[in-house]
């Protein structure tokens, strides 16, 4: 508001001032143009005028000028201050006569107000030698009637106040839209940190009550050897783990959201950052009574930090392994879609139901809360995932692996 404000006003008087002051330059030439032809009367005997004591006639009686203005008046004083040209002002001197001589304003432009009436005016004194009698050795005062320019100013500030305020309302309120759109991402993204605050705090006091508790039991039964409180060391030791990967996860997060962490891109294929992670899985996975097929067939060339996909990759593995029961099959595969790379790690497990199938990807968000609590989960993996995709400019997602389970599709540009 207050730099619309500042605009416009500045504005205004600028185009305001600008205005009056070539108002007043151009009356000030009219008058400048009456000075010069006072001073410069020609000889009388060139003349055809008959009358020679009319002043107002000078433009007649010489070659008359057509810059002269009509609005004029033309005021003779002698040394005494006594008005000399009375006869030749008519009607103007009822209102006129009251204007006194001051010979401290020879020279001087000014605005004077007659009755109510304006007038810009400069008094000068004529040469004894001037030509016209009626002029020479006296004191002119030149006039002109301003009222039709004062007029037109001030009708110019109002129409200029009036415009000037509707533009200030009209820009108030598409800057208000536009703040109120550009704010949206920003709020967004404040809310969201806000929820991931309450959401983290809530996580990391779980575990640590656990851990309060199981420890203030233990302090109740001091003379108890080791081995008779294993249950509870052990329980706290999983908590401790438990709050680890948390840390780590909320770190991983919060570095790539202040874009800390620095990436090492380079160009590689995929047997160079699928195969590394994959193979401790082969072993876990059928430990489980699993199984595990791999099929990667596409050597495409890529741009990325192999680091960062092993680590998407073993989220993916590892989330498969935990959502897919006994006997279960989990396999990974790859595909090419135009200049896209795919690969996808398909179970058949649990699988995820549509309404869930974006909110996955979102911090925190677990399908079945107390399901995932045994099974370690804090639902921070696949929001790790997800901006692990979102750096390298790819994009991943959750399909249906039909009959049963999901398929987790990744898909990464490929670098020609
Ligand atoms: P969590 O640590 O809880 O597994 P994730 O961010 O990795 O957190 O996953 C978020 C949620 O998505 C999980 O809690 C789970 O409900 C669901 N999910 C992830 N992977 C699978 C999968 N392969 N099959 C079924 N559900 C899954």
């Amino acid at each position: 508001m207050a730099s619309f404000a500042i605009l416009f006003i500045t504005l205004g008087l600028i185009i305001f001032n600008l205005f009056q002051s070539s108002t007043y330059k151009s009356i000030d030439k009219d008058i400048r143009n009456q000075v010069v032809a006072i001073k410069k009367q020609p000889n009388m005997q060139k003349q055809t005028n008959p009358d020679p004591h009319d002043p107002n006639n000078h433009f007649i009686n010489s070659k008359p000028d057509p810059k002269a203005p009509f609005q004029a008046s033309i005021l003779v004083f002698n040394n005494k201050g006594k008005l000399t040209n009375k006869s030749s002002l008519g009607n103007r001197y009822s209102v006129l006569k009251n204007i006194k001589l001051n010979k401290r304003n020879v020279n001087l432009k000014q605005t004077i107000v007659v009755n109510n009436m304006n007038f810009r005016s400069i008094l000068i004194k004529v040469s004894k030698k001037n030509n016209n009698p009626m002029y020479a050795g006296n004191y002119v005062l030149i006039m002109q009637n301003i009222d039709t320019q004062i007029q037109a100013i001030q009708n110019f500030e109002q129409i200029l106040i009036v415009t000037f305020f509707i533009f200030w309302i009209i820009a108030l309120v598409i800057s208000y839209f536009l703040a109120k759109i550009n704010m949206l991402p920003i709020v967004k993204s404040w809310k969201q940190q806000t929820e991931f605050v309450n959401d983290a705090a809530h996580e990391l006091r779980t575990p640590l009550t656990i851990i309060q508790g199981k420890l203030e039991y233990m302090l109740t039964k001091p003379n108890k050897k080791i081995i008779d409180e294993a249950e509870a060391i052990s329980v706290s030791l999983d908590e401790v783990n438990r709050l680890n990967s948390l840390t780590n996860n909320l770190l991983v997060l919060a570095r790539s959201d202040s874009a800390t962490t620095k990436l090492n891109f380079e160009l590689t294929k995929p047997d160079f950052f699928l195969k590394d992670p994959i193979e401790p899985f082969k072993d876990i996975i059928n430990s489980q009574s699993k199984v595990f097929q791999i099929n990667l067939i596409h050597r495409p060339t890529l741009y990325l930090d192999r680091d960062k996909i092993k680590q998407l990759l073993i989220i993916l593995l590892d989330n498969a392994t935990k959502y897919t029961p006994k006997n279960g099959t989990i396999k990974i595969y790859d595909q090419m879609e135009g200049s896209k790379y795919q690969f996808v790690i398909s179970d058949t497990g649990v699988g995820v139901v549509d309404k869930d199938k974006n909110k996955i990807f979102d911090r925190f968000y677990r399908v079945d809360k107390s399901r995932n609590t045994n099974s370690g989960g804090h639902g921070l993996g696949l929001a790790i995932a997800k901006q692990i995709v979102t750096v390298h400019k790819g994009h991943i997602y959750v399909r249906n692996n039909l009959p049963h389970g999901s398929e987790f599709v990744v898909e990464l540009p490929i670098k020609h």
